[in-house]
């Protein structure tokens, strides 16, 4: 591995990398690049950056990332470290599954676990790309729209015509991403059925018996909902989900009660004293798509949703997105540079680690969340009754444990720069964009 040289005042590369997208993924790579010592423009297609959607699980891989991009500290300020996973059977409200998030945990995988909202862990990838003014450039209201490899680099195009320049390109712009569509060129992720119902009530509206330091997933045909506390036990993120019938194809619409709740009637009373307390809920349509075998062209690279889009059920998008970035920075630093030797690096240390994750969601519905009522119902409650934490830590162990890139990256100090933002600090409230 090449001598790190994150912390120069002179960029590494006389040309930008160009990153596609200003989400987790993209603002995570703009710091890994620049923790490596290189210069990065953030093109973001909305008129701000910011985070839409409400609460998201922190596990210890995605705070190792987190911390290997020196902004753990910052987006620990705001999180809750909740004690437990639990699952409840819907119907009977019996508990299944119960995961303690203690000290054996936190020192089996070098990092607790936690709950924050996704404009705090976005906020604080913000301010630490904020604070590298010489290495990271961010734009807004810059769409990419396609892009032409040429002798050295890479020419990107912008919706409103302008082109760019840079020494490689970083699509980190989403499961509907327009460069995976020249590189891959599967198409626009179907639908798919899943849709789910989003709402975050003030902690005081929450039934008092459901407001458990935990992470909490209620699982019954079909259906499965999930909730768990937020800001300081502020606020509380509630999301049911259920496969159904399309309404719309859109993000984060006005739901009404009526729609939602007759899909989980079948739900004990426990839980829906919960579900009939938000007045309205936001409904999200959502998508996914199947592992594929390349993220890459030369000096082109996928990363985030752009290359592995999931559905959330194993709460690792996120993570994912923030480990590519990592990685691909540990590969630039030590292909000095050569982004298209630097990529193909990234993308075999990657894919099958995040194409497992992208398995895995997918078979957690079948196999766990949704039975059928019934038998299969009797059968998924009689493997989890009782297990122990470290059959479930074992079964974890390769999801939860950061890779050794990750490990390497951490081991590296952080920026000066990084650190004074971070005690700096101070969020204000326009930064959540709903
Ligand atoms: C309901 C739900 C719950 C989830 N819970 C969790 C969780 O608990 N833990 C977890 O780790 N993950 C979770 N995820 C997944 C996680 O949200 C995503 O994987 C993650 O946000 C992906 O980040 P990204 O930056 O790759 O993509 P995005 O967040 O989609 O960001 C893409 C960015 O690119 C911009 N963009 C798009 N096209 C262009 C273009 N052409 N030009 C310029 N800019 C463009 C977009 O405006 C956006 O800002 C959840 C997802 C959902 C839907």
């Amino acid at each position: 591995m090449a001598s790190p040289s994150s912390y120069s005042k002179t960029p590494r590369n006389r040309e930008a990398v160009i990153i596609a997208g200003g989400g987790i993924g993209g603002l995570a790579a703009a710091l890994a690049l620049a923790r490596k010592g290189f210069k990065s423009v953030v093109l973001e297609q909305a008129p701000q950056f910011g985070e839409i959607g409400a609460g998201i699980q922190i596990a210890p891989n995605a705070w190792h990332a987190l911390d290997a991009l020196g902004v753990g500290q910052l987006v620990k300020k705001e999180a809750v470290f909740i004690e437990r996973l639990l699952m409840f059977d819907g119907v009977s409200g019996e508990k299944v599954i119960d995961i303690p998030l203690d000290q054996r945990f936190a020192k089996r995988f070098g990092n607790p676990y936690a709950v924050t909202h996704r404009a705090d862990i976005h906020g604080s990838l913000l301010d630490g790309c904020k604070a590298l003014p010489q290495l990271i450039e961010l734009r807004t209201s810059s769409r990419v729209s396609g892009f032409a490899i040429e002798d050295g680099g890479v020419r990107v195009t912008l919706a409103d015509g302008q082109a760019l320049r840079g020494m490689a390109l970083v699509a980190a712009d989403g499961g509907k991403s327009v460069i995976r569509e020249a590189i891959v060129g599967d198409p626009l992720p179907p639908a798919t059925g899943h849709m789910c119902y989003r709402a975050v009530l003030n902690i005081n509206d929450v039934p008092k018996d459901l407001r458990l330091p935990a992470a909490t997933l209620w699982a019954a045909h079909n259906t499965h909902i999930v909730h768990y506390p937020l800001r300081g036990w502020k606020l509380f993120n509630l999301v049911a989900t259920v496969i159904g019938k399309h309404t719309s194809g859109g993000h984060n619409e006005a739901a009404t009660p009526e729609e939602a709740l007759p899909f989980f009637s079948h739900y004990c009373d426990a839980v829906m004293k919960l579900m009939r307390t938000p007045k309205e809920f936001r409904r999200w349509m959502l998508q996914y798509r199947e592992p594929v075998e390349n993220w890459i062209r030369g000096p082109v690279a996928l990363l985030g949703d752009a290359a592995h889009f999931m559905l959330q059920y194993m709460a690792q998008g996120a993570a994912m997105a923030m480990e590519d970035a990592v990685c691909l920075g540990q590969c630039a630093d030590a292909a000095d540079g050569d982004f298209t030797r630097a990529f193909r690096d990234y993308q075999e240390r990657r894919i099958v680690r995040a194409s497992r994750v992208q398995i895995s969601a997918n078979s957690l519905i079948g196999q766990i969340f949704h039975v059928a009522d019934g038998l299969p119902r009797e059968v998924r409650n009689d493997m989890f009754r009782g297990r122990p934490p470290e059959r479930y830590y074992d079964a974890l162990e390769w999801v939860f444990s950061a890779p050794d890139y990750v490990r390497e990256f951490k081991a590296q100090r952080a920026p000066r720069r990084l650190a004074r933002a971070a005690a700096a600090r101070r969020r204000p409230p326009s930064r959540q964009r709903d």
